[in-house]
């Protein structure tokens, strides 16, 4: 080992989950090391649609600047095999989410925490003492290989994502995996479809999964789907299973079109320019051990149609670091467990059911024919039962979304500036 490194917290995984333990931490005075195996900016599989609880998470962060440049979501078009719903669906955000996560880090060394990206963590078994021992492979430099580092924390946060390798071979944190669960697949289309609205998500149904896309604030467009990985491989491949399903949604029309067929420049505009795949989406394990906790979708995920899984990873984070407090005690693992399960099970429940149904084409096919008879059902079910709960600072959550009393907020993550869209304008 080349190096010995003793800090208060290491965090592992600079998503939403870790930068949000790590700003946590920070501002409750612990010395944090924040360490991600990816170079900063990075891609994620994601559909990039912030809701209305993650924008609450953000605010509680004090994190709202990231929204700067985002494009507002309020409205959504589900389709089915022909049928189809228009929605409200509250007021969500499109970001990108290569620049929503390294945003998130540079708040958290703004304010002082150390981060290190290129460097992949192993946690060890047990622990010594009052700490807990961390492996840290970090790439010094091109050309100039790995150093290795031993990282001694007082507490480690693991917040590595559902691909996440730091706790591979621990005895307790092996994954159980759903039947049934379906793979995830994103990409980036560098300039946006024509026929896509802005402001709104269009999420199609099919047999084999769903496919959601949604326009950002520059113009370019996610594509997020859950694929049945049997259905993929008789397909050809996803991003074929993905055209069928837009293409049986609706007007025919499939995702190829203008990319495959365009000629020039318009074949230029709609060229995929990065695409991204998942291990399987429905998963659960363990919430810690001794000195640790997992957070974030590190410690389990079910599958993204509601979009929740940001606002899910912050919530956690912000929770743990409650949990936490001023330090370990014996009992802070079964309080973690205890305010996970508060925090997350209801609406992880909501997220099941959707799974369910969507699943079944013929009641989900009934579903849009409801949907688009009472179009506000999609707000109730968005926000879920507590649909009307206040921000931290007492403010009403849709108040807060739509941007009242947010212009001191935005800018504390990007050092001020105006905000071209959504809030205050
Ligand atoms: C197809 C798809 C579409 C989605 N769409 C949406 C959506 O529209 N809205 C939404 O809110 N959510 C969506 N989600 C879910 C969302 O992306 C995740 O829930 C969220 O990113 C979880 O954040 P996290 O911080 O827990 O993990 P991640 O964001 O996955 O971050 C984990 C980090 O850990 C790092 N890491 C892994 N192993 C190691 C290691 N050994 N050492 C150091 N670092 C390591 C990784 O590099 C990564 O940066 C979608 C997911 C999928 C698959």
């Amino acid at each position: 080992m080349d190096e010995e490194f003793e800090v208060d917290a290491l965090v592992i995984g600079a998503g939403p989950a870790g930068a949000g333990c790590a700003l946590g931490l920070l501002r409750r005075g612990y010395g944090v090391l924040l360490v991600d195996r990816a170079m900063f900016p990075r891609e994620k599989a994601c559909g990039g649609c912030l809701s209305e609880h993650g924008v609450l998470s953000l605010e509680r962060l004090g994190l709202l600047g990231l929204l700067e440049g985002a494009a507002r979501i309020e409205g959504m078009r589900l389709r089915q095999g022909g049928r189809e719903a228009r929605l409200e669906i509250g007021h969500g955000w499109a970001v990108d989410r290569a620049k929503f996560d390294a945003g998130m880090v540079a708040e958290f060394e703004r304010l002082g925490g150390k981060f290190w990206g290129g460097a992949r963590a192993r946690v060890l078994e047990g622990v010594e003492g009052d700490r807990r021992t961390v492996e840290v492979e970090r790439c010094v430099g091109v050309g100039e290989g790995v150093s290795r580092v031993r990282v001694r924390a007082g507490v480690v946060m693991v917040c590595d994502g559902l691909g996440g390798t730091s706790l591979d071979g621990l005895s307790w944190s092996g994954w159980r995996i759903e039947r049934g669960s379906r793979m995830g697949v994103s990409a980036m289309l560098e300039a946006g479809e024509s026929r896509l609205e802005a402001g709104r998500l269009e999420m199609d149904v099919g047999v084999g999964g769903y496919v959601g896309r949604v326009r950002l604030g520059d113009g370019r467009v996610h594509v997020a789907a859950a694929l049945d990985p049997d259905r993929v491989k008789r397909a050809g491949g996803p991003w074929r299973l993905m055209d069928e399903i837009v293409r049986r949604g609706g007007d025919g029309v499939g995702l190829m079109d203008g990319i495959e067929s365009g000629s020039g420049r318009e074949a230029r505009e709609h060229r995929v320019v990065r695409m991204r795949g998942t291990p399987l989406l429905s998963r659960s394990r363990g919430l810690g051990d001794e000195r640790l906790l997992v957070v974030g979708d590190a410690c389990g995920y079910i599958e993204p149609f509601t979009g929740e899984g940001m606002a899910w990873a912050l919530r956690g984070a912000i929770e743990a670091v409650e949990v936490l407090g001023d330090g370990w005690s014996v009992t802070t693992l079964s309080r973690w467990e205890r305010a996970h399960a508060c925090a997350l099970r209801g609406p992880q429940r909501v997220c099941r059911a959707v799974r369910w149904l969507v699943r079944r084409p013929r009641l989900s096919c009934g579903a849009i024919g409801l949907l688009a008879c009472w179009p506000g059902l999609g707000v109730w079910l968005s926000r879920g039962p507590r649909g009307g709960m206040s921000s931290g600072g007492g403010m009403d959550l849709v108040a807060l979304c739509r941007g009242e009393g947010l212009k001191k907020s935005v800018g504390t993550a990007s050092g001020g500036g105006e905000v071209r869209h959504g809030f205050g304008v």
